[in-house]
């Protein structure tokens, strides 16, 4: 199951369960739009796999199986790669 993870690694964007701006890797490695998009072409800076977007969570299913609370950041967050 997906963690669901709250805010994005880069800039620590809030990104709730039914957010559509937040992207993943296999690893579930998140990052909102902008950022996956923005500074990491698409790519994970953590793995080098591809970022696609998070499945929406549909409510009636958050209280039997809660999205993750903890949140995870890159120290000094994402850089641009030259
Ligand atoms: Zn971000
Ligand atoms: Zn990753």
């Amino acid at each position: 199951m997906l963690q669901l993870r709250p805010n994005c690694e880069c800039c620590d964007k809030d990104l709730p369960p039914d957010s559509t701006e937040a992207m993943i890797c296999s690893f579930e490695c998140t990052f909102c739009r902008g950022c996956a998009i923005g500074v990491l072409q698409g790519m994970c800076p953590n793995c080098g796999g591809e970022l696609v977007r998070r499945p929406v969570r549909p409510q009636g299913k958050l209280a039997r199986n809660p999205a993750s609370s903890e949140r995870v950041l890159k120290p000094g967050g994402c850089r641009h790669v030259a």
